[in-house]
């Protein structure tokens, strides 16, 4: 398998030394050692989330703990706002018709960030919604939608919020106590510069009160948050987990973790933010327009229009197969229209960005295209 810079929107190049851990002897999932490694990670988790709730780490991708958060908070039958503007947004409607939920859908343009009021207005309309679920960062088109002012309204009615923050928890701010996001659902592979293979997520006092009030309706067992909390009490002090942990994954995670806490939130903030206006100022220059424009456009993830004289698979190819980059192209009714740069990982140094930028100079030249602005 060759070797690439990813800067797709996840998974994510990570350090070596992140790396390493996952050759590291395999580690027992119980026991004294082991358990102080798993509990420094989950104390450093919180940390990152900001948040004295509970917080489990689960084998399985980010759809897992979305899909345990659908189905221990939520009733079939029961009643889900689920605000939209993308690919992943429908995603999160998928997963709760697939337990049985009754999906009550709110529309936004792929350009537009998901509207507070909108969903405020709706939560006084319809009285019998049991829960809202949200995406942070719209990964399909990199609009970071406002999430305090999203948990503000459903704070403000009462309903517990269910937060896709996979592909922006460690990137940008997310409080969740002080914004009071009920279950909040991340990955390492994207900002926190990890890989692939656990999901992160904390649950709300408020949330346990449902989810207990509602204990012989839940769904499933692995998936069941009750089942965690049953393991996290009783087998507190060697195994607090259900099953076989992923030992290595929660190394090199930690190891992710300690550099993010020791380099600072706010610094990573800080680069983060950087690297996303390094590639769109390069970008602009050389004649691209950005899909999404203004105060909503995120941090994390650049997404530009192709220009009308060029191909984007075309482009892409050549990043890979020329330049050894990864990038990642547009979803659904994007595909051939947009591509997507992610700002996530390794992928947010200088050296990487510099590599991609002047790989797109290098494929418009080679095209004999002029990399000006107002170019196409
Ligand atoms: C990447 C991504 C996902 C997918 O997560 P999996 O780990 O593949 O289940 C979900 N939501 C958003 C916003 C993402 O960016």
């Amino acid at each position: 398998m060759a070797n690439y810079k990813l800067m797709i929107p996840g998974p994510v190049d990570v350090e070596d030394e992140v790396l390493s851990e996952m050759a590291s002897p395999v580690p027992a999932h119980y026991g004294d050692e082991w358990m102080k490694i798993y509990l420094e990670t989950v104390n450093c988790l919180k940390r990152v989330f900001q948040t004295e709730n509970d917080l489990f780490i689960m084998g399985g991708p980010g759809s897992a703990a979305l899909d345990a958060s659908f189905g221990s908070l939520l009733a079939t039958g029961e009643k889900v706002l689920i605000p939209s503007n993308g690919f992943f947004g429908r995603r999160l409607r998928a997963m709760a018709r697939g337990y049985g939920l009754k999906v009550v859908p709110l529309d936004f343009p792929l350009e537009q960030a998901i509207s507070a009021p909108a969903v405020e207005a709706h939560l006084q309309k319809e009285k019998d919604i049991q829960a809202v679920a949200v995406v942070h960062h719209e990964t399909s088109t990199g609009i970071l939608n406002p999430l305090s002012e999203i948990a503000a309204v459903t704070n403000k009615a009462g309903v517990p919020i269910i937060v896709d923050a996979v592909a922006s928890l460690g990137g940008v701010p997310l409080l969740v106590d002080e914004w009071g996001i009920d279950l909040c659902v991340t990955v390492p592979n994207k900002c926190l510069a990890a890989p692939p293979g656990i999901s992160l997520i904390s649950i709300s006092q408020r949330a346990w009160g449902i989810i207990e009030s509602k204990s012989d309706r839940s769904h499933g067992w692995y998936l069941n948050l009750q089942t965690w909390r049953q393991y996290a009490t009783e087998w507190a002090s060697w195994h607090p987990y259900p099953t076989t942990m992923a030992t290595n994954n929660v190394l090199a995670l930690l190891a992710s973790l300690k550099r993010l806490l020791t380099e600072g939130l706010e610094t990573r903030y800080a680069k983060t933010a950087k690297a996303a206006e390094m590639t769109r100022e390069g970008l602009t220059d050389m004649g691209f327009e950005m899909f999404v424009e203004g105060p909503h456009a995120s941090p994390l993830l650049t997404a530009a229009k192709g220009r009308p004289d060029m191909s984007i698979a075309e482009m892409a190819r050549f990043l890979r197969n020329e330049c050894g980059i990864m990038i990642g192209g547009g979803l659904d009714e994007l595909a051939g229209k947009i591509f997507r740069v992610g700002h996530m990982g390794r992928a947010i140094s200088p050296e990487y960005i510099e590599a991609f930028l002047a790989g797109v100079r290098d494929f418009l030249q080679r095209k004999g295209l002029e990399a000006g602005q107002g170019a196409g």
